[in-house]
């Protein structure tokens, strides 16, 4: 699934396309992708209006339109975005006409991925804030803020990094990297890790989603770049994947558990276990 680094990059891309350029229409051709919504009502939304920013929130793609009409669509599974000059493309569930003859497909083959709309920024905002926690790019994600994130929390700090309500944007590969970097074992209670281990975190986290932006994200699956191109930050996972290879610090291999249901990889001497383990490793 696509995490913050792989929105980002398809963020990146799209923007200096997309913005100034007017949305002459939007076609939906799966009325899925906006349930509950009726696929009328949203076209009617963005019939016409001039695209002034495409932004990102958590793994939120977010198309800025005049007049504060946000269009915020989500990949889920195997969600892509394609900027063609073609109409068509397998599995297209939306087609977005740009001024100018260029075409945006939303193409996804499991059909988990959504797209909606927010009218006015007061609804924008509290549509996020109901679902995310702050954004780890932004500067106020400080080792403060997440000490207070984490604060009392039970849970193994693998499944707090995993909730976007806790953190926005973090899935499993990247938690699998950051607390790879911070030497913290993934069933570690999140609320029991000390304050120089919070910071460490704070920075792995940050430093992990980077280096993911700088390779232009991961594909393992799905992903591909709004021109079709793969991402090449598969080629640097430190511990993501890489069950029985060495790991880059200590040479012992890559050991693999199971935590809030997603294959999860460590190195079990640097990281070492918790006392009492929530969840037995398998
Ligand atoms: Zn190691």
């Amino acid at each position: 699934m696509p995490e913050l680094p792989e929105v980002e990059t398809i963020r990146r891309q799209l923007a200096p396309h997309l913005e100034g350029r007017r949305l002459e229409r939007l076609e939906i051709l799966d009325p899925r992708w906006c349930e509950p919504a009726e696929p009328a009502a949203l076209e009617d939304a963005v019939r016409g209006r001039r695209i002034e920013r495409v932004g990102r929130r958590g793994k939120y793609l977010l198309l800025e339109l005049e007049d504060e009409v946000h269009l915020a669509m989500h990949l889920r599974m195997t969600g892509t975005l394609l900027l063609v000059h073609e109409d068509e493309r397998p599995h297209l569930r939306a087609r977005f006409v740009l001024e100018g003859g260029k075409r945006l497909l939303f193409c996804d083959v499991r059909r988990f991925g959504t797209g909606g709309v927010l009218l006015g920024s007061d609804a924008r905002d509290a549509y996020f804030d109901a679902r995310l926690g702050p954004e780890p790019l932004d500067p106020d994600f400080t080792a403060g803020a997440l000490r207070a994130l984490a604060r009392g929390r039970r849970a193994p700090v693998k499944a707090f990094l995993l909730t976007q309500e806790r953190i926005a944007g973090v899935g499993n590969i990247y938690a699998d990297e950051a607390l790879w970097r911070a030497r913290i074992h993934p069933l570690r209670p999140v609320g029991t890790l000390r304050v120089p281990q919070l910071a460490a975190l704070r920075d792995a986290v940050v430093e992990a989603l980077q280096a993911g932006i700088d390779a232009k994200g991961a594909s393992i699956d799905d992903f591909r770049h709004a021109d079709g191109a793969r991402g090449s930050f598969q080629d640097r996972f430190l511990a993501y994947d890489r069950e029985g290879e060495p790991c880059p610090r200590c040479g012992r291999p890559i050991k693999k558990l199971r935590v809030a249901g997603r294959g999860t990889y460590f190195c079990s001497y640097c990281q070492r276990a918790p006392r009492r383990p929530l969840v037995a490793a398998r």
